[in-house]
């Protein structure tokens, strides 16, 4: 769906709770976790879906307004537990202009790393897709992402060992990213996720750049071969869940590994076609 078509008629109020760097202060990279308070008893989530942020104008081209999506970050039930509470998690963007070739900074972006706690924005939503959760806790969790891509998986994890008590079938999450620092929710800056490493059911694997300086892809592809038994026996079990988020490389790096394991490209998309029809593989790619 274009973002031109989403609806985006009666936006919730919502005030900047708290932002807080992932990333080191210093990093060229920034990343916040941004909490929105919204009080409006309809605002409703669940994991795996996004809200949209409306950017006031005015905006280029005559555009009536700029609208950028965000994945939830926090489980269902709210941060912290808190109904009227969401977290998204933000990367500042910016990019080089075709004509000009000057450094353009990304509008939506910049507008929520640069806000302060207190300021009011409007939120759409939610969109898309739910990452739904097996009700069974013995089911095997397979989570891939990328980047900012970990915001739904912070969301599950904290959902699994906060809310839900913990989990008896595996919990796996493979996540890439440029460098240690940008380990999102599992460096210096927040243990969110990693707080959780010590629980019997989960493991996190972490991919990243061989050469970051260079600006060389991240090797999701390794991390995920390097595991390559655990991964295909649970991916061929009936109880087990896939779960990809992040940006569109994700899914090329994931397919790459996934055709080693199945021996070739058909019996991969074989093995798909079967989690797709049995309701066991979700996809949140941008
Ligand atoms: P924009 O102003 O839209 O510009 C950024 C991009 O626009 C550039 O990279 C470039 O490709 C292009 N561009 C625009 N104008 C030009 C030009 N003149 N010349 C060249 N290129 C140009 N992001 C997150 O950080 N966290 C999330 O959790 C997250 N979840 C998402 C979920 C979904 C379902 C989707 C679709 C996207 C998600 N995103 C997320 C991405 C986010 O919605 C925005 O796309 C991103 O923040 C950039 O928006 P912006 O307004 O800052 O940049």
């Amino acid at each position: 769906m274009k973002l031109n078509e989403y609806d985006v008629t009666e936006p919730y109020h919502a005030i900047i709770k708290s932002t807080t760097l992932l990333t080191p202060a210093d990093h060229p990279t920034e990343v916040r976790h941004i909490v929105l308070d919204i009080p409006d008893p309809t605002f409703n989530f669940t994991e795996g879906q996004s809200v949209g942020v409306l950017i006031p104008g005015p905006h280029k081209f005559g555009n009536p307004h700029h609208l950028r999506l965000y994945t939830v970050a926090s489980a269902s039930n709210g941060e912290s537990g808190n109904p009227s509470e969401v977290s998204i998690c933000v990367r500042r963007c910016s990019y080089i202009d075709d004509v000009s070739g000057e450094e353009v900074e990304g509008v939506a972006s910049n507008f929520l790393c640069d806000a302060s706690v207190g300021d009011k924005i409007e939120i759409t939503g939610p969109y898309g897709r739910h990452f739904t959760m097996p009700q069974d806790k013995s089911s095997n969790l397979l989570m891939i992402g990328t980047g900012t891509g970990i915001a739904p998986f912070r969301a599950f994890v904290k959902h699994i060992y906060e809310e839900s008590g913990g989990w008896e079938g595996k919990v796996r999450l493979f996540y890439g990213a440029q460098t240690g620092m940008e380990m999102l929710y599992m460096n210096d800056s927040s243990d969110d996720i990693s707080q959780y490493l010590d629980k019997e059911t989960f493991t996190a694997i972490q991919a990243l750049s061989p050469r970051p300086h260079f600006n060389d892809p991240i090797d999701l592809q390794g991390a995920l071969e390097s595991h390559e038994s655990e991964i295909w026996e649970m991916v061929n079990k009936p109880n087990t869940y896939v779960y990809v988020a992040g940006q569109e490389s994700t899914k090329e790096h994931l397919d790459k590994a996934m055709t080693t394991m199945a021996g070739s490209e058909e019996a991969w998309h074989e093995t798909l076609q079967k989690l797709e029809n049995e309701d066991r593989w979700s996809e949140l790619l941008y």
